[in-house]
Formats: structure tokens, C-alpha cells, sequence
């Protein structure tokens, strides 16, 4: 039966009972972390080859170069080639990095504060810059921004992708905005899909700011939950049909694919950003670890089919969790019609919806013991208007442990919405 349709009667009894089954899970002292899409150990364990897949004799590139030493400071051309059909570009348009697509964001937003883009004046010269900020989307992406001084602008998320008659109109009028923040393929935390229209409306903007710069992050788009993916408009290539090539940063990184502590970044552009970006490169690194790009190259040998396959391992382990969550989502909520979900195609999330009661149910998870990501994270500067989004990250919890805190959840949400029903 549907909340909203419960007379006071039936909603008394409903929270009673709810109230009942919640302190049971408080009464059985738990201790499940939910809060960060963090890989688990068993997915962990699928790249533990790649710690000894180099003899000790093994340094040399395919051109000689020596991969102990100093140089190469934009990558071997071998991890150029591996990488680029990740991001869908020719290996000339990478820059293969250290271990972190966040810094590499960090790093190519906080230049051009300080210094600007192609030589553009600073945008921190500026008395304000504003970023545009999709939400729901990636707190660390928003805190970068914030850091850094700049200003975060909303764009409501729709089901292809960000809002793009706002942010036309918005990048069009005002030339204070630099940027926006975006995550084309699986989005965090919604799962979202650009679709080839979003893509294409991107690579034809026209922003008032000429220094303006789309940071498109796709740290999701080898990390597929389906058999049958969805395939997307790549956003260089259309910006060079569109006339527009130097718009957009693009990233990724293998975190998630192989080890996040110690995997290997990537940053994909026009030439003429690649080339303004790596000599401001030169200023803070001799060249980055190139036996650990050495170590992927032979861990996949060679192959990004090997890479695209080694996935596969991933969604085995993963799938099963998504699973779990959507199921025990639809079983305990869905006649209720008190919250929406999504049901993502791949990437690490799932994104909650329940209006006005997330920072509820995440303070009563906490108190029996599960720790989910905060309530309005997903926001700039933690604030959801609506309070009614909560990420759900499945990956880490070993399957028990998941139904378990999913038990937990849906035990959360059904009492908070009794109360807020009740307080009505
Ligand atoms: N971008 C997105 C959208 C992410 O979700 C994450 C990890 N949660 C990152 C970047 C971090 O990537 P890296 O480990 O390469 O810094």
C-alpha cells in the first residue's frame, strides 16, 4: 500500500512496526561501511599479477628508453596508444599521468587559476569564477572548485545527461563561468548516460568566456554492469567537427580497474591545450612512473581488448551487488511509492531519492551501525535542496554484509517516512 493512501491508524501501526524491526538491526551492533565506491578486495585480488609481471631485467620502452630513469615527461609512446582508445582519441592527444585522475583535475583547474588556459588571463585574476556543478555529481569535484575559489553553480541533471538548455544559456550570458564539471558515462552518483545529442550540444558550445573549459571526466566508461553497453559520441572528435577542439579536458584513469592506490591517469585534449598543459607540466614533474605504465602495458599485454575483457571480471564481481540492492529496493519500497532509484548500466553507483528525508535516513543508518556517504554530499557545499538524495556505493561489502546493511536502509527509509507522514 502507498504511504500517502495510510490513514493515521494505518500509519501508526506501520511506524510501530518499522520502529520494531529498526531496533532489532541496533540491537545486533553492526558495523557496515557503505559511505565510498571503493573496490573490494576480491576485485583487488584480479589485478595482483601486475605487482610481479616485470623481470628484473624488464625497464626498457619499445623505443629503449631506459623506464627507471628521469624523462618522458607526457608518457611512453606505447601507454599513449594503450590508453587513447579508452578515451576514444589518437594516442598523440594523451598525456599519460601519475596515479590520480583527481589530481590531474586538481592540477589542470588550479593552472588555470593561476595562470589561465592557453594563455588566457588567470581565471583567478577574475573578481569571480563561477563553475557549473550537474547535481547530483561528485562531491570531490565540487570541493576542488570550492578550494580553489571559485564559485558552484547548479545544473539539474536529466535522464541523458546535464540540462543543456540551462547550460547553454547559462555559459552564453555569462562570461564568469570557466567551466563544468562532468562525468559523461555512468555518472556519479546517478548513473546517467549522456546521450549522443548531450555530447554533441557539449562540443558545440558557445561560451561567452573564451577560456571556457568542459573538465569531462570519464572514469567510468570501461566499467559496464550489462553485456551490451551503451556506446557514446566522442566528445573531442565532435568538437573538432563542431570547429571547437580546445573546449574540453578529458580524464580517466585505471583506479578501478586495476590498483586505485597505484594505477595510472590519463588526460586526453586538443593539441594546443596538450601542449600549453605540458609545458606547464615541465614545471612540476621530470616525468612521471613510467615502470608503472610499463607494468599495465605487460599486465595487458599490450591489448586494450585485454583491458576491455579484464572488466568483465570486474561486473562478475560487482553486478551481483547491484543486484542485491535494486532488488531489496523494489521488494521493500516499491508498493510504498515513497522513493525513486536508479538502476545504472555500470559505473559504481546507485542513486537514492526520497524527498525530505536523507539526512534521516543516513543519521539512522549510522546509528545501527551503517555508514553510508552523507546526506546532500553529492551537492555543492552539502547542501540538497531537497534533501532526498543518498548515494548508495555497493561495491566494497562483501554480498552478506550488503543485504545486510540494504536491510538496514530499507528499514531506514520506511520509518523516516512514517515519521515524516505522521509529522504531517
Ligand atoms: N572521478 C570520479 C567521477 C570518481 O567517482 C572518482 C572516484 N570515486 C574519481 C574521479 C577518482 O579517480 P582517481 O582515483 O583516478 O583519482
Amino acid at each position: 500500500m502507498r504511504v500517502a493512501e495510510m490513514n493515521r491508524e494505518a500509519l501508526e501501526a506501520f511506524a510501530a512496526d518499522c520502529k520494531k524491526q529498526y531496533e532489532a538491526f541496533q540491537a545486533q551492533g553492526l558495523k557496515l561501511d557503505m559511505s565510498r565506491g571503493k573496490p573490494s578486495p576480491k576485485q583487488l585480488d584480479l589485478t595482483n599479477g601486475i605487482t610481479n609481471c616485470l623481470s628484473e631485467d624488464d625497464y626498457k620502452a619499445e623505443n629503449g628508453l631506459d623506464c627507471r630513469n628521469y624523462g618522458c615527461l607526457d608518457g611512453l609512446p606505447e601507454a599513449k596508444a594503450f590508453f587513447a582508445p579508452m578515451l576514444g582519441v589518437k594516442p598523440e592527444d594523451v598525456i599519460v599521468c601519475g596515479n590520480s585522475s583527481l589530481n590531474i583535475m586538481y592540477w589542470a583547474m588550479s593552472l588555470a587559476m593561476t595562470n589561465g588556459v592557453m594563455g588566457s588571463k588567470p581565471w583567478g585574476k577574475y573578481d569571480k569564477v563561477k563553475v557549473l556543478c550537474p547535481v547530483p555529481g561528485y562531491d570531490r569535484h565540487f570541493a576542488v572548485s570550492e578550494f580553489l575559489g571559485m564559485e558552484l553553480v547548479n545544473v539539474p541533471m536529466k535522464e541523458d545527461g546535464p540540462d543543456m538548455d540551462i547550460v547553454e544559456k547559462l555559459v552564453a550570458e555569462d562570461d564568469t563561468i570557466k567551466a563544468i564539471w562532468c562525468v559523461p558515462m555512468y555518472s556519479n552518483p546517478g548513473g546517467v548516460v549522456y546521450s549522443d545529442a548531450v555530447v554533441k550540444r557539449f562540443a558545440a558550445l558557445k561560451p561567452k568566456a573564451k577560456d571556457f573549459r568542459i573538465f569531462w571526466d570519464n572514469a567510468y566508461c570501461v566499467h559496464h554492469l550489462v553485456d551490451n553497453p551503451p556506446v557514446q559520441a566522442n566528445l573531442l572528435e565532435e568538437a573538432k567537427k563542431a570547429g571547437n577542439e580546445d573546449i574540453c579536458y578529458m580524464f580517466a584513469s585505471t583506479s578501478k580497474i586495476t590498483h586505485p592506490g597505484s594505477g595510472i591517469a590519463v588526460i586526453a585534449a586538443s593539441q594546443n591545450n596538450l601542449a600549453y598543459l605540458k609545458k606547464a607540466l615541465g614545471f612540476s614533474t621530470i616525468g612521471y612512473d613510467k615502470m608503472n605504465q610499463l607494468r599495465h602495458l605487460r599486465f595487458f599485454g599490450g591489448k586494450f581488448e585485454n583491458l576491455v575483457e579484464h572488466m568483465k571480471k570486474h561486473k562478475a564481481l560487482i553486478a551481483p551487488k547491484f543486484q542485491i540492492v535494486e532488488s531489496t529496493l523494489e521488494q521493500e519500497l516499491a508498493d510504498l511509492d515513497i522513493a525513486n532509484w536508479s538502476n545504472p548500466q555500470g559505473g559504481y553507483f546507485i542513486s537514492f531519492n526520497q524527498k525530505g528525508c536523507a539526512k534521516r535516513i543516513v543519521s539512522l543508518c549510522k546509528e545501527a551501525g551503517v555508514v553510508l556517504t552523507g546526506a546532500g554530499a553529492s551537492f555543492p557545499h552539502g547542501v540538497d535542496p531537497e534533501d532526498e538524495n543518498i548515494r548508495i556505493s555497493p561495491t566494497f561489502p562483501t554480498e552478506e554484509e550488503l543485504q545486510k546493511a540494504m536491510d538496514v536502509f530499507v528499514c531506514a527509509a520506511k520509518l523516516a517516512a512514517a515519521e515524516q507522514a505522521l509529522a504531517k
